[in-house]
């Protein structure tokens, strides 16, 4: 898109916004166990309709009201990106799976049998991607830390426990397996002081990190439990607060009418008031979301209380893998006081083979968005990896004493020695993940390979 269109998007006009449009807007929403209950989903075929239930039935479905009537174009469906965004498509099972699933489902197999197959999928499709489970769990006095992981030094995750669903679900979510109700494969805090004990223990901790599924479902009272006391002296080294949330999409009411909005924006406000920096870690995948007029109040509400919004988000087939949309993304983004901060590569987890980029494509994508915007807005870093050595980003594709190879930096190590090296890889235009990718110049290894 040139130039000239990105600024004719139109900016937030909170003259105009009446909240008592809001005031009937209760929030609804919908599993895969009503899922013909949908009336959209009558324009459907009987067939489309039966592979969304199979799908379903092995990767996490919940979706909204807001999403359905306010963010679906369903003139455009089934290619619309919020559609594919929130609802199942038959390509997001491999052929394989697909099909045992389904001859499953068909033939009425047993509910315990079908649980056994379900699980069996769920295994196959890597649903704890670098290394989550076995390599960030800290541990306090010889005790693992439930509900923490900690891998980059100045940085402490946080999985409070009663956040650990969305307002919906993202089909391509990397966090899918937290989702749908096998306790094995949740992360989620028990005790609501063992972060404040970690804390206590790591004073190198700078940032804490609140994550999820979507801290923004908890009720107010419950969030300021977890954060109220990181305001008191003894953790005078803990800086920053970000709270993950794809709640400005999902469902920005949060912000603006839920019963207990103006208590959560008070919340933001007494954080920046004790001198610590809040970011709302916000997840972008498409400029459609910030066209709701709601969507656009929530973000004026969030910044008037000194909060800051970063925009991060991944890089996917059928939803946003292409220039002009991430180009309008950004601008509009700038137009409404929120960061660009990251496009991430897709994981290598759940209907990763549906939404994958190669990383040589992905980059042409970020190049080519980068050089449709102002510099203002090419604040956004990628595209990303977080893989299991640390965060790697594609630089781009050079070429150096005639070899062809992709440069990359570890942005964030796992080694705190890591940060900030540059590397080269071999090209290769079908690598989709690091781990794809071969060391340049005749190397073994990379230096983070052990
Ligand atoms: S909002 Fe985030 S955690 Fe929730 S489903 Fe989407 S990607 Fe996953």
């Amino acid at each position: 898109m040139p130039k000239s269109n990105l600024l004719a998007v139109t900016s937030i006009t909170p003259d105009h916004f009446d909240i008592n449009q809001l005031s009937h807007q209760r929030f609804k929403v919908y599993t895969a166990k009503q899922l013909d209950q949908i009336p959209q989903l009558q324009q459907l075929s009987a067939e489309q309709r039966f592979e969304m239930q199979v799908v379903a039935s092995v990767l996490p479905f919940r979706v909204n009201q807001y999403v359905i009537d306010e963010l679906i174009d369903w003139q455009q469906v089934p290619t619309d990106p919020m559609f594919q965004l929130t609802f199942p498509q038959r390509g997001m099972l491999k052929p394989e799976h697909y099909q045992r699933v389904a001859d499953a489902m068909r033939n009425e197999l047993g509910a315990a049998d079908l649980k056994a197959l379900i699980s069996e999928v769920r295994a196959e499709l890597n649903p704890h991607p670098a290394g989550q489970l076995e390599h960030n769990i800290p541990k306090l006095d010889g005790e693992v830390v439930e509900g923490l992981q900690h891998k980059y030094r100045e940085t402490v995750l946080f999985f409070p426990s009663s956040g650990q669903v969305c307002h919906s679900y993202c089909t391509f979510c990397f966090r899918w397996a937290q989702f749908v109700g096998d306790k094995d494969l949740k992360i989620a805090a028990r005790e609501s002081n063992q972060l404040q004990d970690y804390l206590r223990a790591h004073p190198e901790v700078t940032d804490v990190l609140v994550t999820g599924g979507d801290p923004m479902v908890m009720k107010t009272r419950n969030l300021r439990a977890y954060l109220e006391p990181l305001l008191s002296d003894e953790f005078a080294h803990v800086r920053t607060i970000r709270i993950g949330t794809k709640a400005l999409t999902f469902w920005p009411q949060r912000f603006v009418s839920d019963d207990d909005a103006e208590d959560l924006l008070a919340l933001f406000a007494e954080i920046q008031a004790a001198g610590k920096h809040l970011a709302l870690m916000a997840h972008y995948n498409h400029w459609k979301e910030l066209e709701p007029e709601v969507a656009r109040e929530a973000i004026r509400r969030v910044r008037q209380t000194g909060a800051q919004i970063r925009a991060q988000g991944p890089l996917l087939a059928h939803i946003n893998d292409d220039a002009s949309v991430w180009a309008r993304l950004w601008q509009t983004q700038v137009e409404l006081g929120i960061i660009p901060y990251y496009m991430f590569v897709e994981r290598d987890t759940g209907a990763r083979h549906y939404f994958e980029v190669p990383l040589v494509k992905a980059w042409e994508i970020y190049r080519d968005a980068m050089q449709q915007v102002s510099g203002i807005a090419r604040t956004a870093r990628g595209p990303s990896m977080s893989s299991h050595p640390g965060k790697v980003e594609v630089q781009g594709v050079t070429e150096i004493n005639g070899e062809k190879v992709i440069a990359l930096r570890m942005i964030q190590g796992r080694n705190p020695d890591w940060v900030q090296r540059p590397f080269f890889a071999k090209y290769d235009d079908q690598a989709t993940w690091l781990n794809h990718l071969q060391p340049a110049f005749g190397e073994e290894r990379f230096f983070f390979d052990e």
